[in-house]
């Protein structure tokens, strides 16, 4: 029987089973307080302590942070006194964990800019020229009806450019995002999943990520021009990355270039504090951990600064690929190359010449690339125009932005902030994916699941299946797979 399914008649034979509790819930550490780990908590706390839940609440939770403050690549830097997102940025109206999470948690969606103010003045740059550009924004003071216009002529003059292509682009996304709402199926018709490959083959997502996003797209008849500049830009944008990315981590930058979306007012960290701190765990920040030893039933945790921290069990929600936790026993994963992306924030003034234009006014908001080895940067956009001589601007490269580079494309610099995200996995098709169990006792790894996409929304989806995965796990575990609570773990009543 495929271990999926398993799980599904083990966890509904369990709303037959009575709570009884007897001995402290197992204690579980978490390392890393981004989307993931505080998803994680959260889904523990809530399958296992809400008012509804009939089982033994896992509430005995401790969250490890290297960094002062939770959230992980949820970041904001502040540049002239605004507050900008640094690492993920912006969420799918139809991610429903996130939508979710921010009601909870009472957090306000940002309000979209002032027509005319935001990133929809656009250009594709190739290395010398823009070689499409959308028409510049109308006025502030212009009326609603020439707004209207305005957009159906932008629709106008990219469907010239790309025609009928763009609806299958559309149908293709479309296509990903009906399998990907699996994930929010009620849990009698959703399994626990124990591999990453079971979790997309059910949805009938695994072939995406077996193939790169080219392939996907040629076979749904894409034009080439359309992948090799719009589809090209937009996972550039999104991955740092060429279209040779998987076809599910292509589709889901796809996505992140629909209409509707959000981010939260204040940052998007707010999403992964609050979850933290609802789910009411104990949270330690500026505690790097740096080895995790498995003995007698129990993960001993180390700490840079000399703290051990002992817990029945053990996941880790961060990726593991340039870390240094030693593991004993030794856990053994598919190696992967991360994506570093630069982010570098000016306070300044786009440089026309660089594009080979007269006026500042003439760049566009929003300036994608094409893929070409000598063009210095992904992307750049408006965040924030103070005054005609002066903005914020955000820039992404696939190597770190020199002075000199920025002095050739930025004038009157007053404020520069750079970042070097490891971001994201370096996405080769076809994907193979490390195990969710690490050690066939209780150590989890959420972040095998970013092979297939990586968002806030996946790391949430991928920590909601680990967390149900750890209470079944729990509820069948035996003498040598956990130390305490046989008896009062089989009791355990779970509404999966
Ligand atoms: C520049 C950029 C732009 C992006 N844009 C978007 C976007 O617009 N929309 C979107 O949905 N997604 C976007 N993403 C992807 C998204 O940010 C990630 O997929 C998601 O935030 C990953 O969350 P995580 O919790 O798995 O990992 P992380 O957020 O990386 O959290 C891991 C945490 O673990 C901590 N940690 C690591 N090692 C240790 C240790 N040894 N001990 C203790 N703590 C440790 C880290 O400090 C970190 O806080 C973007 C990412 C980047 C970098």
């Amino acid at each position: 029987m495929a271990p999926q399914i398993f799980l599904l008649i083990f966890a509904s034979l369990l709303l037959s089973i009575p709570t009884s509790i007897s001995t402290p819930p197992p204690r579980i550490c978490v390392i890393g307080s981004g989307i993931t780990g505080s998803s994680l908590a959260h889904f523990i706390k809530h399958y296992t302590c809400s008012s509804q839940a009939r089982t033994q609440c896992l509430n005995d939770i401790h969250v490890f942070e290297r960094r002062g403050h939770p959230g992980g690549r949820m970041a904001t830097v502040t540049i002239g006194g605004d507050v900008f997102e640094a690492g993920a940025s912006i969420i799918h109206p139809k991610n429903l964990h996130a939508l979710h999470f921010a009601s909870l948690l009472n957090l306000p969606h940002k309000p979209k800019p002032a027509s005319g103010d935001d990133d929809s003045w656009f250009g594709i740059w190739n290395g010398e020229k823009f070689i499409f550009k959308t028409l510049p924004p109308p006025p502030p003071s212009s009326s609603a009806l020439y707004r209207k216009l305005y957009s159906l002529l932008n629709s106008l003059l990219i469907f010239k450019r790309y025609g009928f292509s763009l609806l299958k682009m559309n149908a293709f996304v479309k296509g990903m995002l009906e399998k990907f709402l699996g994930y929010y199926k009620g849990l009698e018709s959703r399994p626990v999943f124990a591999t990453v490959e079971e979790m997309l083959q059910w949805s009938k997502l695994y072939e995406l990520t077996q193939q790169t996003l080219q392939e996907a797209l040629q076979k749904t008849g894409l034009s080439a021009q359309l992948i090799s500049e719009l589809v090209t830009v937009i996972t550039r944008i999104n991955y740092g990355q060429s279209v040779s990315i998987s076809g599910l981590a292509g589709a889901v930058s796809l996505a992140g270039s629909d209409d509707g979306l959000w981010s939260v007012e204040g940052g998007n960290w707010r999403i992964a504090a609050g979850l933290l701190n609802h789910s009411d765990v104990n949270l330690y920040l500026n505690e790097e951990i740096i080895s995790v030893s498995y003995t007698e039933g129990s993960y001993s945790l180390k700490s840079k600064a000399g703290n051990d921290h002992n817990c029945e069990i053990t996941v880790i929600a961060t990726p593991l690929d340039e870390l240094n936790i030693s593991f004993t026993p030794p856990v053994s994963i598919p190696s992967r190359r991360l994506q570093h992306t630069f982010t570098t924030f000016v306070r300044g003034l786009i440089n026309p010449k660089f594009f080979g234009l007269k006026s500042a006014s003439e760049v566009p908001d929003l300036v994608g690339t094409i893929e070409r080895p000598d063009i210095p940067f992904s992307c750049i956009s408006v965040l924030k125009k103070y005054t005609n001589e002066e903005k914020t601007y955000k820039m992404f490269s696939r190597a770190p932005a020199t002075d000199d580079l920025l002095d050739q494309m930025f004038s009157g610099i007053k404020e520069t902030i750079r970042i070097d995200w490891p971001a994201y996995p370096h996405y080769e098709a076809p994907e193979v994916f490390a195990p969710i169990i690490l050690d066939r006792r209780h150590l989890y790894y959420i972040n095998s699941f970013e092979n297939a996409a990586s968002a806030i929304e996946t790391g949430a989806v991928a920590a909601e299946n680990v967390a149900r995965l750890i209470i079944s796990r729990l509820l069948h575990s035996d003498a040598q797979t956990i130390r305490t609570h046989t008896n009062d773990l089989e009791s355990l009543h779970i509404d999966l």
